[in-house]
């Protein structure tokens, strides 16, 4: 069955055609660390979950690279302003260093704790300044770029021809007219943007480093084309992200990266639409004003009622959050998970392979297939569970592969089952590292148990762990 997604890039659904058959290079814009992750970020996170394990359910072998954003996000898309990093560590009093690997972690409790899987790699921007330094180099052997004294090296952006072809031409337009970006003076275009910035001396930062310009730190931009191509390749297969960086982020990715390697960088685009507060609109984490996926076990809601709510809307529509929406999600789930439950005790428990011809099983793999449509997959799954003309172990069999895409706990004994005394050390060994604060040998045992099928949850009460597969 052709997977068919919606590809930025060209505004249309498209044939998914990887790089290399049967394999699928993703890498997707992670958080920015200097605050706690807010629901909406959240969103694009299970979408682009729920897009992996479709991709896994088609057969395909992956590898997805996220990054962590700890440095050279500045608060204005201007490139003026302060590092979100500096402002977080001003606003704790603690160092940038601890700020970030403090939200880090508080990034990947939520996240986990909604059923996303882990990434294969995982890259700190900090990790990479030597990279995104090299890559600036041969921009500037290119020709691509120019200094502002006092400020930074710049991508000039009228030296690419098809710069902006993500977002469109006029909207490019738009904002070289000025009329979304307030100017920096020194800019020859308003959409001109900084590959390094300069430390000043009243700035006093707490991160920098030395360059072949002097002190300074990378311009956001360039930590995801440094990092997916160092882990990818110079072009990749697929990148992801949430809408708001079509224009300026994703936009400066492709300026930056095609123009140093002279290749397209990413062959598909995939991009999650907001989610809005029904009242308020806008959620920001700048703002501070934000939901936190905590904010749900404190009104006693299951984290995951949030990743079936976000499931009930296609990904490239927005989503309007309310807690009414959230309380009908969570009735949902409940209904979903107790309809399983009555299915599995028909059956048995004796579930065969599912039947790969039969009508619901295509018609399911069609929705997935059909650039992700979860509404319409979770639609069949309700459909199916009902339907008393299907024996109950294939409807079983059925509901266990849905649940390998939608991860939603359906079957949640499976936390119950004992452990394999292996998978049992390796727990331990995580804990300790964690104790010990070693967070890169806790996330590489998180994978390592993620990849023999054991999710790991840190909570305020421990560890828990539980079976992705039975
Ligand atoms: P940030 O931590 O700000 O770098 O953003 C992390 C991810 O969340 C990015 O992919 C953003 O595009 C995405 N994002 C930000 N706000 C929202 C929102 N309200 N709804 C969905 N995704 C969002
Ligand atoms: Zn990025």
């Amino acid at each position: 069955m052709d997977f068919r997604i919606y590809n930025t890039l060209t505004r249309q659904k498209e044939i998914f055609k990887p790089l290399k058959p049967g394999e699928a290079g993703i890498y997707t814009c992670g958080p920015t660390v200097y605050h706690y992750a807010h629901i909406g970020n959240l969103r694009t996170y299970v979408s682009e979950d729920a897009f992996v394990r479709a991709l896994k359910f088609f057969g395909y072998k992956l590898k997805r690279v996220m990054n962590i954003t700890d440095v050279g996000h500045l608060v204005s898309d201007a490139d003026t302003g302060e590092d979100k990093m500096e402002v977080g560590a001003r606003r704790e009093g603690k160092s940038a260093w601890d700020v970030a690997k403090f939200y880090t972690e508080a990034f990947f409790k939520d996240y986990y704790s909604l059923n996303c899987l882990p990434p294969d790699v995982l890259c700190p921007a900090t990790d990479y300044i030597k990279e995104m330094i090299d890559m600036v180099l041969v921009l500037e052997k290119k020709g691509y770029t120019y200094i502002i004294a006092g400020d930074g090296v710049y991508f000039d952006t009228a030296s690419l021809p098809d710069y902006g072809k993500l977002a469109g031409k006029s909207h490019i337009e738009g904002i070289r007219e000025g009329a979304r970006i307030e100017a920096n003076a020194g800019k020859r275009n308003p959409v001109d943007f900084a590959l390094w910035k300069f430390s000043t001396a009243e700035e006093h930062r707490q991160m920098e480093w030395d360059s072949p310009w002097g002190k300074g730190f990378p311009g956001w931009h360039m930590e995801c084309s440094a990092m997916a191509i160092k882990h990818l390749g110079e072009t990749i297969d697929i990148h992801w992200g949430g809408e708001d960086h079509v224009a300026i982020h994703h936009t400066n990715e492709i300026a930056q990266s095609e123009a140093a390697t002279g290749k397209p960088f990413s062959n598909y685009w995939m991009h999650a639409r907001f989610l809005v507060m029904g009242d308020s609109g806008k959620m920001s984490k700048s703002a501070g004003d934000f939901l936190t996926t905590s904010s749900l076990p404190e009104r006693g809601y299951d984290p995951l009622a949030y990743r079936y709510y976000c499931f009930l809307t296609h990904y490239r529509k927005q989503l309007e959050f309310t807690w009414e929406a959230v309380e009908a999600a969570a009735r949902g789930l409940d209904g979903l998970r107790a309809l399983a439950a009555r299915v599995r005790g028909e059956a048995r428990g004796a579930a065969p392979a599912v039947d790969r011809g039969s009508k619901y099983f295509m018609a399911f793999s069609e929705a997935l297939a059909d650039d992700v449509n979860l509404p319409g997959a979770l639609a069949l799954l309700w459909e199916t569970l009902k339907d008393a003309s299907i024996p109950a172990p294939q409807r079983l069999a059925f509901a266990q592969e849905a649940e390998e895409v939608l991860a939603l706990d359906l079957f949640s004994e499976k936390a119950e089952q004992e452990l394999p005394a292996e998978l049992g050390a390796l727990i331990k060994e995580r804990e300790a590292a964690r104790k010990a604060k070693d967070f890169k040998r806790s996330d590489e045992l998180r994978k390592a148990l993620s990849d023999k099928g054991v999710l790991i949850e840190d909570t305020s009460s421990g560890t828990k762990w539980k079976l992705t597969r039975g």
